[in-house]
């Protein structure tokens, strides 16, 4: 990509108004391979006029307009899947195997679903067979700022540029400024897939500028953020002037209750989840609860599997965890091992400093820490690297409590092989998504929290909600089209 200082506005690649120069670094080499630029207010402002001039018409495209671009933006986006997975890789450091399937396949995934859901979505419904005269229409809310971060980038990009195009809404990207170059691809993609000048628009830029700019927009009708709970807020109130529509997706600390009925390979599949992705997942289980009669025992096999997980390099091929993505996180992951050793957790894996032969690059050591309490921070607090923190409970009451104990609320996780412990911990759990035993749960699914992680729901139908107004029509001819 050769344009990597310019936008994407109203169809067309073009230089910035206000921009100023930022590093792209490769979080392997702690090199700097591109530079972009970061827009200001009046970049903003352009690619802004642009979707709300392209609303009118985009609105009412019908869904047979929008499925076929939308399985158009499908076949572009296979066709450049493994380029996808080449240029996450290298700006946020996901291993280059592992960054062409997952990163990369969780955009197609997305796209995907939301062609199924668009099939069957019905934009107008009766409200209730004997109200013929009501009508309830489902309609686009309007101009959206799609503001995306650095982890699961095209995850994250496909759940919001999806079900906006597929809704008939207009929309500002701005892809976190650590990892720009997969969103700019994607505008790409939509740019050969044929979507319309300024139906998609992107901007790159920093939270206080470009994202700021966005929130408090009185032309930008909807954001979808996905992030930090401290930028949730912050948008939030910068929105609230404006009372546009706030969707949050934001962090979280997910415990893994391990009863001592569970599958055999339970903890070492809690161990590899938890430092998948070099642990920068929201969806993490990052707490490993273990009934105490298997917690010994639960130590020693995540100590195994802790020492077993290489870090190499994003570029080499194979099964290894990558670096960190940047200095700021490496700093604190390093800040938050060494609280945990200072509060008194037990160090059974990992540690400070970097795994050994690596000296350069965010690379940060697997680390377990056993006989934690959930007052310490390492079990409070987003770690955001590969850490785990373990600690025993007694009874089904104590872990409910314990893993409800928390801001946040995002994902929760329960292994047994008792189908009623199971389901009934389900139902207990207060938390967005729980997964059990492994099982992951289906395309369409919602995926979101409750509490501090967030107030959205993306993926499937309740993905396209967030993007869709409620119209409740009296008088309705129903004999008319
Ligand atoms: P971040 O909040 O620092 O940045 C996310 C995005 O928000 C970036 O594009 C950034 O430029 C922008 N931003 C920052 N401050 C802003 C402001 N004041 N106004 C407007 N925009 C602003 O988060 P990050 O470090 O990029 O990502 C990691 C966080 O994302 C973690 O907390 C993680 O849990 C969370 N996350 C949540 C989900 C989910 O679905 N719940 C998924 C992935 C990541």
């Amino acid at each position: 990509m050769n344009n990597t200082k310019q936008f994407y506005i109203d169809g067309a690649w073009v230089d910035p108004i206000a921009g100023t120069d930022f590093d792209v670094i490769n979080p392997s080499t702690e090199e700097s391979y591109a530079t972009i630029s970061l827009g200001g207010e009046a970049d903003s402002n352009a690619a802004i006029a642009a979707a709300k001039s392209a609303f009118g018409s985009w609105a009412l495209s019908t869904k047979a307009e929008r499925l076929e671009l939308m399985e158009s933006i499908l076949d572009v986006y296979m066709r450049r899947s493994d380029e996808m997975g080449e240029t996450i890789s290298r700006e946020m450091g996901a291993p280059i195997d592992m960054s062409k399937m997952a990163q990369s396949g969780t955009g197609s995934a997305h796209i995907k679903t939301f062609i199924r859901t668009l099939k069957g979505f019905e934009f107008e419904r009766e409200l209730r067979d004997n109200t013929p005269n009501d009508r309830i229409i489902y309609e686009p809310i309007g101009v959206c700022g799609l503001i995306t971060p650095w982890n699961w980038p095209m995850n994250q990009i496909a759940l919001k540029v999806m079900p906006a195009l597929a809704t008939g809404c207009t929309m500002i990207l701005k892809p976190s400024e650590q990892s720009p170059l997969s969103g700019m691809l994607f505008a790409d993609i939509l740019h050969e897939a044929g979507v319309p000048a300024g139906v998609f628009n992107l901007v790159n830029g920093d939270g206080p500028g470009v994202g700021t700019s966005l929130s408090g927009h009185k032309d930008v009708d909807m954001i979808s953020f996905t992030g930090s709970t401290r930028a949730g807020t912050a948008i939030s109130k910068n929105a609230a002037d404006t009372l546009k529509r706030v969707s949050l997706e934001l962090g979280g600390k997910g415990a893994n209750i391990v009863f001592a009925d569970a599958a055999e390979n339970a903890v070492q599949q809690g161990v590899a989840r938890c430092f998948n992705n070099t642990g920068q997942s929201c969806n993490a289980p990052t707490r490993m609860l273990v009934e105490r009669s298997r917690y010994d025992e639960a130590v020693e096999q995540a100590k195994a599997q802790a020492d077993a997980t290489a870090v190499d390099l994003a570029s080499k091929e194979g099964r290894h965890i990558g670096p960190l993505v940047n200095a700021l996180q490496f700093e604190k992951v390093q800040g938050l091992i060494d609280v945990g050793i200072k509060e008194g957790a037990r160090l059974v894996a990992g540690g400070l400093g970097r795994p050994e032969g690596l000296n350069r690059g965010y690379f940060t050591r697997p680390t377990v820490f056993a006989d934690c309490n959930n007052d310490m921070r390492i079990m409070r607090e987003e770690v955001f690297g590969p850490v785990l923190s373990m600690m025993p409970f007694d009874s089904e009451e104590e872990a409910v409590a314990i893993a409800n104990d928390t801001d946040y609320g995002l994902t929760n996780y329960v292994q047994t092989t008792d189908g009623e412990k199971a389901n009934r911990m389900a139902r207990k759990l207060r938390s967005g998504m729980v997964d059990m035993n492994g099982q992951a749960r289906s395309a369409g699914a919602p995926f979101g929290g409750y509490k501090q992680s967030g107030n959205g729901r993306e993926g499937g139908e309740w993905g396209m909600d967030e993007f869709l107004e409620v119209k409740a029509i009296g008088g309705w001819f129903p004999e008319s089209a």
